[in-house]
């Protein structure tokens, strides 16, 4: 190196969050420590498929060394472990960025779980998520990065013993590899299985045997090296031939997922357009799936050259869905822009997805138990495409599973509940609420349950969205129970209660005008209940207009303006309100009751009173008239 070149090499601190995971790193009692090569190894492919890519638009970058490799570097002796690839490369500022920040947003996810655990369970997480290249210091007290950019010819070399700085610098050119990075692990004690090849052999197998580079290793410096994966792309093998081990493998190493894929999709779609989609329902939930973005993951190739992974493929609800499509008829030299327009990949997305669609719905046919697993993890997110994506709505409400009234753990379909639905049952009944223990002790539900009539419980945030949405499944509309008249009158009791007393007495009447009167425009309605068979008053929705679930969301949202008036219903057979009809010549405490009952309603639906002052008075005063005095 000449003094120039030294004067170059700078040392710089890491960013401070790379410095916190670095800590982690070093002191992490993390068992299986195997995951850093596999995160070194989808470095370098994902590198050499980036040039792959580029030299469509350049071919010169190839030079004479076209064929992409990944070669292992064992050196038993000076205790080191190499890994180096013909991708890429990174010139210095490339090597800033990306070895001194978090570039990547996987890594800044696991930081914010990190910080929201404490300890032992901060270690596992390295486990679930893969930290990238700064988990080389899981197994080495100081990594050396030596690069060269495709079609650059100054080389860098970045050091770090990991610990609050590294260093930058020109490299030895005539020792760098001649295009492409190297990374050198100076292993720590403990960690010199990594320089035993039969080790090395057996971890490249599990964690990165189809990865779609060849990778060779070398048994020490100056051996030949010899070939341990082919790097042919396991999608264009004929499904015989891949064994589950082999998916599973090839799905943890695509997807960044630790667990076991739930379902495997793998096809090849033959006609106007070609195709080849092999996409993995995983069984756990990606780190990302409630990012805002709600970003897909799935990769584009196009002929075996990896394209992108930033188009549209799956719409938004199958954002879960982790895999690539390899289109043979992409042109290969179109901008990234441009695919997202072309009508190859409009008749690639319709197709995958109905092909995503219709899989679910077969296993879900033929392996319930699997598919309700798969519905705990993803249920909230395929939701969300009965209010976006009209067209597959049918098919959603299919798929779509429920905890009811008759069944509040296991979950129902909906064709199970059209098949149990009471006689002159006309609508699928659900309750919408946050908390579902609150639901399921909502007075609403009370006519329900002396009809036996099943209610649908939803308690996810997307519920109160698609609902509303004027949905029907099997020609039966959907029905808040908390909105407008009951209709349950034609429904028959199954209770063994005698008949309703009539609702219509003239006694029932003016108590019924005495409360809307009292209560003024605090409600649009008073009326007698049809749904309520225990409690004495509940709230409900106006006929028309959004159900209360949703108005509270709305208008917490400031969607809405607040103040759609509910309905108060009241329970004549209910013995307080017997009593209160009953009542005579006494208005002073029947107004008070009234606004009790309305304050009473607001608290079943979790609100505080109105007015908390007035409503601490009233109670006092009933109170204290109870009492003897
Ligand atoms: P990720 O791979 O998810 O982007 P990493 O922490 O594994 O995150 O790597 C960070 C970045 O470092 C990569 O995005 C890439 O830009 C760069 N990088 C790492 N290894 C290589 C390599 N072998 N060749 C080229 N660039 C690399
Ligand atoms: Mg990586």
């Amino acid at each position: 190196m000449t003094a120039a070149d030294a004067a170059s090499t700078q040392s710089r601190p890491f960013e401070a969050d790379v410095a916190k995971l670095l800590h982690l790193m070093v002191h992490s009692v993390y068992s299986d420590k195997d995951v850093f090569l596999r995160e070194l190894i989808s470095n370098a492919a994902d590198a050499c498929e980036r040039l792959r890519y580029e030299a469509i638009a350049t071919p010169a970058l190839l030079g004479d060394d076209p064929k992409p490799r990944i070669t292992l570097i064992l050196d038993a002796e000076q205790r080191r472990l190499t890994v180096e690839d013909n991708g890429i490369g990174m010139n210095r500022d490339e090597m800033v960025e990306a070895l001194g920040t978090i570039a990547r947003s996987g890594t800044k996810a696991f930081l914010e779980r990190l910080q929201a655990s404490e300890g032992e369970a901060g270690t596992n997480l390295i486990g679930q998520f893969g930290v990238g290249f700064y988990s080389a210091f899981i197994v080495a007290d100081h990594v050396d990065v030596i690069s060269r950019r495709a079609g650059t010819q100054e080389a860098w070399l970045w050091s770090s013993d990991g610990k609050g700085t590294y260093t930058v610098g020109s490299a030895d050119a005539a020792d760098a590899p001649a295009r492409g990075t190297r990374v050198v692990l100076h292993l720590m004690e403990d960690a010199k299985t990594y320089t035993e090849r039969a080790a090395l052999e057996r971890i490249v197998k599990a964690q990165s045997g189809h990865v779609p580079v060849p990778i060779a290793i070398v048994d020490k410096p100056g051996d030949a090296p010899a070939e341990i994966a082919d790097g042919a792309a396991l999608w264009t093998k004929p499904k015989s031939e891949i064994t589950p081990a082999e998916y599973t493998d090839f799905y943890r190493s695509i997807a960044g997922q630790f667990d076991d894929p739930a379902l495997t999709i793998h096809y090849r779609a033959e006609g106007r357009q070609e195709y080849t989609t092999l996409v993995f329902i995983p069984s756990t939930r990606p780190f990302d799936l409630f990012d805002a973005e709600r970003k897909g993951r799935i990769k584009l190739y196009v002929r075996r050259v990896f394209i992108t992974d930033d188009v549209e493929i799956l719409p938004r609800f199958l954002r879960f869905v982790r895999g690539l499509v390899d289109s043979a008829d992409l042109p290969l030299n179109v901008s990234r822009e441009m695919i997202q327009e072309s009508p190859v990949l409009e008749a690639i997305r319709k197709g995958v997805t109905t092909r995503v669609i219709g899989d679910l719905e077969k296993f879900a046919e033929k392996e319930t138990e699997a598919y309700n697993k798969v519905w705990d993890a993803f249920g909230a997110v395929l939701k969300e495409g009965l209010y976006e994506n009209f067209e597959r709505r049918e098919a959603l409400l299919g798929l779509s599973r429920f905890k009811t009234t008759t069944s509040p753990e296991a979950w129902r379909s909906l064709k199970d509940y059209v098949a149990g639905l009471k006689e002159n049952q006309t609508a699928i009944y659900y309750l919408a609420g946050d908390d579902m223990a609150r639901l399921q002790a909502s007075p609403h539900l009370e006519g329900f349950r002396a009809r036996d009539v099943e209610v649908l419980l939803l308690n996810d945030p997307v519920d109160s969205f698609w609902v509303t949405m004027a949905p029907s499944f099997d020609g039966k509309p959907f029905r808040s129970v908390t909105q407008g008249e009951a209709d349950l009158a034609l429904i028959p009791r199954s209770d063994s209660s005698t008949d309703q007393k009539p609702a219509d007495d003239a006694p029932t009447a003016d108590f019924v005008s005495f409360v809307k009167a009292t209560l003024g425009d605090a409600v649009s309605d008073v009326r007698v209940s049809e749904r309520l068979t225990e409690s004495a008053v509940c709230l409900v929705a106006p006929t028309s207009g959004p159900d209360r679930q949703l108005e509270k969301m709305l208008a917490g949202s400031g969607r809405l303006p607040a103040g759609a008036k509910p309905v108060l219903e009241i329970n004549p057979r209910h013995a307080l309100v017997e009593s209160l009809i009953g009542l005579k010549d006494d208005d002073a405490i029947k107004a008070d009751a009234a606004h009790l009952l309305l304050d009473q309603a607001r608290v079943l639906d979790g609100e505080p009173p109105s007015d908390p002052r007035a409503f601490a008075d009233r109670l006092a005063r009933v109170i204290g008239r109870a009492l003897p005095s």
